[in-house]
């Protein structure tokens, strides 16, 4: 078979299973009102959990980043691309997420392989969530070390796993602090009693915790006051921008800004781009209120997609998602919802296992009660005619 001819066998198969995906083009900056391929919508599907990707501070603070440092970075860390934005986030980064030290990567995505690649040796042992985000999975896959998978957030199996390897071996226990398609929480404060009675470290990835759980929107740590040895913070979600951040003691730092490839070997984010996250921590550790609105919103949801008989997983989170099970009738879903007004896409495998498709649903801070009302009539009028509710 040609080139051509075989990948568009794959493509046919990809459109046969119902896996098939194309792009949407927002024509709006982020807010729960967007256009979307020229359409309005009210959007339940953003990362922007506190409202700060279109946040007129932050983009006054890149602009004036922007003028002074220019575009691009023009060169990694280590050689032209180091400002002194990228330090000044870094310091504000680890007196945000009381550590010593942090560091500063262009993803959440690079900097979990950063970690991942770099800290786990040949000889050590992973041990992974069944459901850890793919950043991480992937992070696994290309270590020296081995993975041990343990089922999503299950203690038993987890001191199992940690108890059939050898203690000789160096431990590392790694997981989402609210998994991404899940909403779920890790138990954190087990984990962590965990890894002390069995002499492993714990990395946890941040990304859909740092800004919205615990009192000044530190994360996983916060909500269950304890300290993991590495923490990874993706500032894409409620910091509204752009990069990852590993934070730490110092001397994992300055061990990560020697060894970690996708740190040594990318290009720096932009100055202007660490300007607005700079600003975005300084709002964040201030909007306790937001914080709890944003909350007190996605529990209204859940509950009441609940009561409807709806499956809605995970734990008290901005992540609602709402089980429908088979892909294509997920799709089917998410379309009538379009259909309404409503931006909701379908979350199928393989970014979820097989016959647990769903409508992964995100509220922000900014979502009005009328919005949310809207939302909830439709999921209640879209179930009754596809049988799903009574
Ligand atoms: C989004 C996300 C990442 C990746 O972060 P980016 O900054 O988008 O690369 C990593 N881990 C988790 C759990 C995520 O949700």
């Amino acid at each position: 078979m040609n080139f051509y001819g075989w990948l568009n066998d794959r493509l046919a198969k990809t459109k046969e299973s119902g896996l098939y995906r194309t792009l949407r083009t927002m024509n709006t900056a982020p807010s729960p009102e967007m256009y979307v391929d020229g359409q309005k919508y009210i959007v339940f599907s953003s990362n922007n959990y506190l409202g700060l990707a279109n946040d007129s501070r932050l983009i006054l603070a890149a602009e004036k980043a922007l003028h002074e440092f220019g575009v691009g970075s023009s060169g990694s860390r280590l050689t032209t691309g180091n400002t002194q934005w990228h330090q000044k986030l870094e310091k504000r980064f680890a007196d945000f997420k009381q550590t010593e030290s942090a560091l500063l990567f262009s993803s959440g995505y690079l900097a979990n392989i950063g970690v991942l690649t770099s800290l786990p040796e040949k000889g050590d042992v992973i041990f992974s969530d069944q459901l850890n985000h793919a950043s991480i999975i992937d992070g696994c896959r290309l270590s020296q070390a081995d993975t041990v998978i343990y089922n999503h957030v299950d203690m038993e199996d987890l001191e199992k796993k940690l108890k059939e390897t050898n203690s000789s071996r160096r431990r590392f226990i790694v997981t989402d602090g609210v998994f991404s398609m899940d909403g779920t929480i890790a138990p954190l404060d087990k984990i962590m009693s965990l890894a002390q009675r069995y002499h492993a470290f714990v990395i946890v990835d941040d990304a859909h915790a740092t800004g919205v759980l615990g009192e000044n929107g530190r994360g996983t740590s916060e909500f269950f006051h304890v300290f993991p040895d590495v923490v990874i913070s993706a500032l894409s979600k409620a910091v509204g921008t752009e990069g990852g951040v590993v934070s730490g003691s110092k001397v994992f730092i300055d061990f990560l800004r020697n060894h970690a490839r996708t740190f040594i070997f990318q290009t720096a984010l932009s100055p202007s781009i660490c300007a607005a996250s700079y600003t975005a921590l300084e709002i964040i550790e201030h909007s306790k209120e937001k914080r709890q609105q944003l909350l007190i919103k996605a529990k209204r949801i859940k509950t009441s997609l609940q009561e409807m008989g709806y499956t809605v997983k995970g734990d008290h989170t901005p992540i609602i998602p709402v089980l429908i099970g088979d892909a294509h009738k997920a799709v089917l879903f998410a379309k009538r919802l379009q259909e309404k007004g409503i931006y909701a896409p379908a979350i199928r495998p393989p970014t979820v296992p097989i016959g647990e498709s769903r409508i992964r649903l995100t509220v922000t801070a900014d979502h009005s009660l009328k919005e949310i009302d809207y939302l909830l009539h439709a999921f209640k009028l879209i179930g009754k005619e596809l049988n799903m509710i009574k």
